[in-house]
C-alpha cells in the first residue's frame, strides 16, 4: 500500500463504518482493519467521505460582457479547499462553432489550470440536424451530457420541437438532457416591460423571473422527458411549484432529476432590497425565491425529490463586474461564488441541523451527482478500484465564510456572517493530498479530464 488512511469513519451514501482505507496507484485498494502502507494518515476523529462532485459550474465563463472571476485554476484550487475533487463544467456553443470546436475551446481553458479532476457538458446554443447528429460523437468521446435552455431569448434558448427532438436524440445515445426551466417568453416581455418603464433596481431582476416561470417551464420539460421515455435533468431548481412538477413526474415514474443549489437554500428575495447595490451579489438565473421556496427545497433533498446538489459556480466581482448594471438590473452579470462553501453549507445547515443524515449529504454531493452524470464508481465513492479522492472531513472545526477565509478569485463572500461547524482537514485526489488546512498544497494543472460513460438512468 501507498498510503493508508487510519482510525476515520468512512462514510458513503449508504453507510457509516470505522476502517481503514489503503491506497495503491491513486486508487483505493483496500478497505478494512489494522492495515499498513508506506506513508500513514491519521484520521482519528474524523469522517472520510467521498470527494465532492459539483455537476455544474462555469470557470473562465464569458457571459453579458463580462468573464466569471474564477478560471480552471483559481477557481478548482477553491473547489479543493472546500471538498469538492470533481466538477463538470459547461462548454458553451458559439454562434457557428460545432459541439466538437466548442468543446476543445473549454479543454483548453482547463489544460495546465485544472487542479482536480474534471468533466464537461456541451451548452447546445444552435440546435440543428448537424448538431443532433454530433451529439452521438460527443457520448463517444466522454462527453455524454447536454445542456438545453428554455430561457434567454434571442441567444441561447430553443423552441419546443428542438428540445422535444434533443429528448428523443438523448435517449438513443445514452445522453442525458440538462436543462435550464423558465419560460424565456415571458422572462423576455418582463425584463423588457420593467426596463422601459424605469424599474431598474436589482429587485426587478427578481420580479422579471417569476416563480411561475420556471414552474411552467419545469412542467413542459417533464411532460416531453414522460412522453420521449428520455432522462431529463432539472438544473438550479429555486421553486417549490417547479419542485411539485418535477415530483409529479416523478410519480408516473419519468426519469427525470432536479438540482438545487446552496444559494437557493440559503437566500430569500429580501436580498434584493438590500440597501444601495448590494442586492447584486445575489442577481443570478433564476433569482432567489421566499423563503418558503427555500424549505421546499430542503424538504426536497432530505426525502428524495431532489437528487443533487451543485452550485451554479459563476462569479463576478461586485467592483469592476456587477457594478456594470449600476443603472440597469438587466446588464448585471449574473451568478455568484459557491463552488467552495457547498459542502460546508449543505453539512452545517443539512446535517448539523438535523434536516438530513451525513450519508444524505454524501449522496447530495457526491455519490448522486457522480452517478447521473456518468462517473460512477471511479468518483463519486468510497469503494475498492474507485478513485482515492477523500475528503478528510473534522465535523468540529470552525470556519467563518469570509471572503479572507476562501479562496475564490471575487472581491466578496455571500456568506461574511456565516461560522459553519464542520469543515475539511485534508482534501485528497488520487491519493494525493492536495488541500492541508485549507491550503491548497497540489500541484497546478494536475487535474485530469474525465472522459464519462454513456448515462442510461
Ligand atoms: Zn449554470
Amino acid at each position: 500500500m501507498d498510503l493508508v488512511i487510519k482510525n476515520g469513519t468512512v462514510v458513503t451514501a449508504t453507510e457509516s463504518y470505522r476502517a481503514d482505507i489503503g491506497v495503491d496507484g491513486g486508487t483505493i485498494a483496500l478497505i478494512g482493519r489494522d492495515l499498513s502502507g508506506a506513508e500513514v494518515i491519521d484520521a482519528a476523529g474524523m469522517l472520510v467521505m467521498p470527494g465532492g462532485v459539483d455537476p455544474h459550474t462555469h470557470m473562465e465563463l464569458p457571459f453579458m460582457g463580462s468573464i466569471s472571476a474564477d478560471d480552471f485554476r483559481t477557481g478548482t484550487i477553491a473547489a479543493a479547499c472546500g471538498g469538492t475533487t470533481t466538477i463538470i463544467d459547461f462548454a458553451i456553443q458559439g454562434a457557428g462553432q460545432t459541439l466538437r470546436q466548442a468543446l476543445d475551446i473549454w479543454l483548453k481553458k482547463a489544460e495546465g489550470k485544472a487542479c482536480i479532476d474534471y468533466g464537461m457538458h456541451v451548452a447546445i446554443g444552435a440546435m440543428d440536424d448537424e448538431r443532433m447528429a454530433e451529439m452521438g460523437d460527443m457520448v463517444e468521446f466522454g462527453v455524454p451530457s447536454f445542456k438545453v435552455f428554455m430561457a434567454y431569448k434571442g441567444s441561447f434558448m430553443v423552441d419546443d420541437e428542438t428540445l422535444f427532438r434533443s429528448l428523443i436524440r438523448a435517449k438513443e445515445i445514452g445522453g442525458l438532457i440538462a436543462v435550464h426551466a423558465e419560460n424565456g417568453d415571458i422572462l423576455h416581455y418582463l425584463i423588457n416591460k420593467h426596463v422601459a418603464e424605469g424599474k431598474k433596481e436589482p429587485i426587478w431582476h427578481a420580479r422579471s423571473h417569476p416563480a411561475e416561470a420556471e414552474a411552467e417551464a419545469t412542467h413542459r420539460a417533464v411532460v416531453m422527458a414522460g412522453m420521449t421515455g428520455a432522462p431529463l435533468y432539472v438544473v438550479h431548481m429555486t421553486a417549490g411549484d417547479a419542485l411539485e412538477a418535477l415530483k409529479a413526474g416523478r410519480a408516473k415514474g419519468f426519469k427525470v432529476f432536479g438540482e438545487t443549489c446552496p444559494q437557493y437554500l440559503m437566500f430569500s428575495v429580501e436580498k434584493y432590497a438590500e440597501p444601495g447595490f448590494e442586492g447584486a451579489k445575489y442577481v443570478m438565473s433564476p433569482p432567489l425565491r421566499e423563503k418558503g421556496d427555500s424549505e421546499a427545497l430542503w424538504r426536497g433533498l432530505a426525502g428524495g425529490d431532489l437528487q443533487a446538489v451543485g452550485t451554479d459556480h459563476c462569479p463576478f466581482n461586485f467592483v469592476g463586474q456587477k457594478d456594470m448594471g449600476k443603472d440597469d438590473f438587466s446588464k448585471i452579470p449574473n451568478g455568484m461564488p459557491s463552488v467552495e462553501t457547498r459542502l460546508p453549507l449543505l453539512y452545517h445547515f443539512g446535517v448539523g441541523q438535523g434536516r438530513f443524515s451525513v450519508n444524505r449529504f454524501v449522496e447530495l454531493v457526491a455519490t448522486g451527482p457522480a452517478r447521473l452524470f456518468g462517473l460512477l464508481p471511479r468518483k463519486g465513492t468510497i469503494s475498492v478500484g474507485a478513485d482515492a479522492d477523500l475528503v478528510l472531513w473534522d465535523p468540529k472545526r470552525e470556519h467563518r465564510l469570509t471572503k479572507e477565509n476562501l479562496h475564490m478569485n471575487v472581491d466578496y463572500s455571500p456568506y461574511e456572517d456565516v461560522t459553519v461547524r464542520g469543515y475539511p482537514a485534508l482534501t485528497l485526489q488520487r491519493g494525493k493530498v492536495i488541500v492541508r488546512n485549507n491550503q491548497f498544497v497540489g500541484d497546478v494543472g494536475a487535474g485530469q479530464f474525465l472522459k464519462r460513460s454513456p448515462i442510461h438512468l
